[in-house]
């Protein structure tokens, strides 16, 4: 397994085409230093979310290359390539089991007080031991029902847990309530503290608390620049 240590992440010259034929991601060239927050910002159908998934490869680019420190992702395996990488999808989705076990989900041998750790980073500690048995509730059918901001917090402490270099962040669009919003504001907080980030951003704490935002439009970044400059 390789480790990358820092988590710097360079794009250059990258094309992309779902079908071979439409360009979706047009020559995009940018450079994130290890820790930076980005927030992808820009109309419906841009290719923000598309971005997301070319670093993941879970599409690979047909032209340019991607690099994490200096490596090119396509050079090292994907388990190592995975491993460094969080993803807080846009709807996260559990599995039938306890609260604790989908949790420990993204580090299986995490000991009981890890996963309370996660979870109170993540705001969402709290809201557990509400649950009539606490972590060893169950989801799913007959267990205990999770709200889209909940959801997004349990998705927050699995990635807290496995502690990578580079998150992707796919906000989610629905409102919530101050409340929620100020829980999930201090768990973004810790998740991002020390990662480099790339957050498709729909939350305007989120564009604001970002270091660098580009603007998206067509498959190419239109505009850049600190939240101040924008
Ligand atoms: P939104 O703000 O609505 O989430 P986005 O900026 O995230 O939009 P993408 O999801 O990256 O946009 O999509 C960019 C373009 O690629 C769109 O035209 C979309 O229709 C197309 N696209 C996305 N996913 C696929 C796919 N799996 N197959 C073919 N085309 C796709
Ligand atoms: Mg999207």
């Amino acid at each position: 397994l390789f480790r990358f240590r820092r988590g710097s992440v360079h794009l250059r010259d990258v094309k992309f085409s779902y079908d071979g034929e439409k360009g979706i991601i047009k020559d995009f060239n940018f450079h994130a230093e290890p820790g930076q927050r980005v927030a992808l910002v820009g109309e419906t159908g841009g290719g923000k979310s598309t971005i997301l998934k070319l670093l993941f490869r879970f599409y690979d680019a047909q032209k340019g290359s991607i690099m994490i420190d200096g490596q090119d992702i396509k050079s090292v395996t994907l388990e190592s390539l995975r491993n460094c990488i969080g993803v807080v999808p846009q709807d996260p989705s559990l599995f039938n089991d306890t609260i604790m076990q989908n949790v420990r989900y993204s580090k299986l041998d995490a000991t009981d007080d890890e996963v309370y750790e996660a979870c109170k980073a993540a705001s969402i500690h709290d809201k557990i031991l509400q649950f009539p048995k606490a972590y060893a509730s169950r989801v799913g059918e007959n267990g205990v029902k999770l709200s889209g901001g909940e959801l997004q917090r349990i998705a927050i402490a699995r990635v807290l847990l496995k502690k990578p270099k580079i998150i992707l962040l796919d906000e989610a669009t629905s409102a919530v309530d101050t409340e929620t919003e100020s829980r999930i504001q201090e768990a973004l907080k810790n998740l991002m503290y020390g990662r480099t980030t790339f957050t498709v951003a729909h939350r305007l704490s989120t564009v604001s608390d970002a270091d660098i935002i580009l603007v998206i439009k067509d498959g190419s970044i239109v505009e850049q620049g600190p939240p101040q400059e924008l």
